[in-house]
């Protein structure tokens, strides 16, 4: 178990097991995951995120291009659109800050990234899993017409 601490998350992070269950996964965006146009965006805009964000998840062991359940929710007028992203990697939650949630920037309503764990232990005794969500708005990279 590995220590991580971020904006008032604290986590102890089973990072071996989580490595090994994102190695096995498809990248998001293809057929075995969902080749949908919004989810072929989004894993391209995983290259987008801020280096905080980057580190953070290489500190916890998750491919940020593999595993996560995305849903687009609309285009904003600036042209960005707001996605919200989960990931689920092993170890235990010990403690969240009281916003639950962590701005990583806000610049308005329709442009900021946030970021926030969550436990997601159903059962006593099961191997202990915590949720790793992103909310963002993101660009449009994608080009269809490429393809
Ligand atoms: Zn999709």
């Amino acid at each position: 178990m590995q220590s991580v601490s971020f904006e008032g998350y604290e986590l102890e992070v089973d990072y071996d097991k989580t490595i090994n269950y994102y190695k096995n996964l498809p990248f998001i965006g293809e057929k075995e995951h969902c080749d949908c146009s919004y989810c072929k965006n989004y894993v391209l805009t995983t290259n987008t995120f801020p280096m905080i964000v980057k580190d953070l998840l290489q500190e916890i062991g998750v491919n940020p291009k593999k595993g996560a359940e995305v849903s687009h929710f609309y285009e904003e007028e600036n042209g960005k659109h707001m996605y919200v992203a989960d990931y689920r990697l092993y170890g235990k939650l010990l403690k969240s800050p009281i916003s639950k949630t962590s701005k990583i920037y806000y610049v308005s309503n329709n442009d900021y990234f946030q970021i926030g764990f969550e436990s997601v232990n159903i059962y006593e005794n099961t191997s202990e899993k915590i949720g790793f969500w992103i909310e963002a708005f993101l660009p449009w990279i994608v080009d269809l017409d490429s393809e």
